[in-house]
């Protein structure tokens, strides 16, 4: 598989994915019963992720989206994180953050603080991968399908130069 002149081999099968998004699911449904948790997924990447996550959720859920593009825009845009799309009342409210991948965490620890000040009840976090680390984070990542080696991926949300989000797998990037 090429993109953008690299080359691709398939990584983790969509039917695995399916697997351990079902599995997050049913924890999920178990560990939030009589809550009406805020789902709230990082755009673009997570769109895939919370489609078939959402599908499997049983018990009362809100959704909501912010876009946050990348680590330089959100150092730039940080003061005004809760301007792009957060426009909701957080306070008393158990939210779990949907994200595609967790790769340095500086996405993700940001999010994490601003959220921790808006007076929600809770907030844990999803994420379909993240990449192995010598120094753990100091933040758990409460529900994780899988964890990858320090490579780059792409599909199921994730993208090369906005290509890519649309497979159904995940491609990694193979070392020429
Ligand atoms: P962070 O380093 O802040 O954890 O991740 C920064 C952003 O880069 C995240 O929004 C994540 O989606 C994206 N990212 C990190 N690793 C990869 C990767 O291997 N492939 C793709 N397509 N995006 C990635
Ligand atoms: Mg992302």
């Amino acid at each position: 598989m090429n993109l953008q002149g690299i080359t691709f081999e398939k990584l983790l099968d969509q039917e695995e994915i399916s697997e351990q998004i079902k599995r997050l699911a049913r924890r999920i449904n178990v560990e939030y019963k009589g809550k009406d948790p805020l789902f709230l997924v990082i755009l673009n990447g997570a769109f895939m992720f919370a489609s078939d996550l959402m599908k499997e959720i049983r018990i009362n859920a809100r959704i909501s989206f912010i876009k946050l593009s990348s680590y330089e825009s959100m150092e730039s845009t940080g003061e005004v994180l809760e301007l792009i799309g957060l426009n909701e009342d957080l306070s008393g409210q158990d939210i779990i953050i949907l994200e595609d991948i967790i790769d340095s965490g500086t996405t993700v620890r940001k999010l994490l603080t601003e959220l921790k000040a808006s007076g929600a009840a809770s907030v844990k976090l999803a994420s379909v991968l993240t990449k192995k680390k010598t120094v753990p984070f100091e933040f758990p990542i409460d529900y994780l399908a899988f964890e990858i080696e320090n490579e780059f991926v792409v599909g199921y949300g994730m993208d090369i130069d906005g290509l890519g989000r649309n497979l159904k797998d995940i491609y990694v990037r193979v070392a020429d």
